[in-house]
């Protein structure tokens, strides 16, 4: 049967798409050639930030609050644990100016968010060891999402309408798309979804305007019979000084810090996946600085992902520049998780209105050159 769209790629942003596209009435194929959210793409993380705060870019507040909708109505109908209602919390030195635009940009969009001076910070985070002068805006909406989980049940509630596994796309030639096993794909729209791997895919026309970056992620282990690292008194935050976020003790896996900072380009096939000693080392260093309480704690686990950076960390949701029915949804740039609700919903509209990409999201907006290693997604986005 050929199906009106065929979406490759079962991460959060083909996941969402596919969704959107079945709820406006079309007939969608999904194809992912090593299972949704799985061990080697950046939707199989165990959780990610859902934050409405983005400095001066509001289109991205935007998208954050009508993905919270579309998550949070679509959790309540499945499984209420999919999301964690921890907040967030942003720590700023004073002055600085990308907490200054985030603030402006929250009272814009009527976003409810506290602001805390230094003292107040104390007062309501004890765990914390806050730098002098700081300051924070804490989220109360935000949160965590179970991002491998919640992926990979999006995906299993649309399974029997035509979804199809482990196949992987070889290839897109004058128009036709083929499986590894040499079958024709039929369909009447493509969506290439497939995250780090869509520049192997498209080295063309994708090429250098995404660049993977290893990233490493460690799991802490907190004290026995205490809950000051666990929501409801722990928040996600993001200390925006030090290029470091981490997400609360969730489903006891332990606490989980990250240094932001983008690592070296790595294939999303072939690379080993252990964290490095000098990762190991860093992360460690600002956890006794940040939480004092932390400073011995054991290290659980880590895990190492990658990001798809494009230059500016702007998405790139776009049609192919030589097929008209050919559709690319990445770069998530190390922020795409929480707006996959959002990004699927506007694949589909530009899709059934036959909608030009805003310049924000398009291809030719996308720099090739090479990107420098240094980046970080908060102060990009
Ligand atoms: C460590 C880390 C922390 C992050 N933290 C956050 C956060 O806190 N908040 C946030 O919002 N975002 C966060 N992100 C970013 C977010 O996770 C990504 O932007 C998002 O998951 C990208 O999803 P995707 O669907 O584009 O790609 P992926 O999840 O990688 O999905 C692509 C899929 O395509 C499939 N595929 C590839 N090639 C083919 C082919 N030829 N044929 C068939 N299938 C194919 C792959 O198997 C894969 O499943 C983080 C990312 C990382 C790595």
């Amino acid at each position: 049967m050929k199906a009106d769209v065929a979406v490759i790629g079962a991460g959060v942003f083909g996941a969402w798409t596919a969704w959107h596209l079945r709820r406006a009435g079309l007939s969608v194929s999904l194809f992912d050639c090593y299972g949704s959210a799985n061990g080697r793409a950046s939707s199989g993380g165990e959780s990610r930030i859902i934050r409405m705060g983005y400095g001066p870019r509001e289109i991205y507040t935007r998208w954050s609050i009508r993905s919270l909708e579309l998550w949070r109505g679509w959790i309540a109908r499945t499984d209420p644990t999919l999301f964690q209602p921890a907040g967030a919390l942003w720590l700023a030195a004073a002055g600085d100016v990308f907490a200054q635009e985030t603030e402006a940009t929250l009272k814009r969009c009527d976003v409810p968010f506290d602001r805390l001076s230094e003292a107040e910070l104390s007062k309501r985070f004890p765990q914390f060891a806050f730098a002098p002068g700081s300051w924070g805006i804490f989220e109360p909406a935000a949160g965590a999402l179970m991002a491998r989980r919640a992926v990979q049940t999006l995906v299993r509630s649309m399974l029997g309408g035509g979804l199809q596994y482990y196949q992987r796309i070889v290839g897109l030639d004058s128009g036709t798309v083929l499986t590894d096993k040499g079958e024709i794909v039929s369909a009447r729209h493509f969506v290439f979804a497939c995250g780090p791997w869509l520049s192997k895919l498209f080295p063309d026309i994708v090429g250098g305007r995404i660049r993977t970056s290893r990233q490493e992620v460690h799991f802490f282990g907190v004290p026995a019979n205490r809950d000051e690292f666990a929501p409801p008194r722990m928040p996600c935050w993001i200390d925006i000084g030090a290029r470091a976020y981490g997400i609360p003790d969730l489903e006891c896996r332990g606490f989980k810090v990250a240094l932001d900072p983008h690592g070296a380009e790595i294939d999303p096939d072939t690379e080993d996946r252990y964290a490095t000693e000098e990762s190991v080392v860093a992360t460690r260093a600002f956890l006794k600085e940040r939480f004092p309480m932390l400073a011995q704690a054991p290290l659980l686990e880590t895990r190492v992902c990658q990001y798809e950076n494009t230059e500016l960390g702007d998405y790139i949701l776009d049609r192919h520049p030589r097929y008209e029915n050919v559709w690319i949804a990445g770069g998530g740039s190390g922020h795409g998780f929480k707006h996959g609700p959002a990004v699927g919903e506007y694949i589909t509209e530009m899709i059934l209105n036959r909608r030009k990409a805003d310049p924000r999201f398009s291809l030719e907006s996308k720099s090739t050159s090479t990107m420098a290693s240094s980046g970080s997604s908060f102060y990009r986005q």
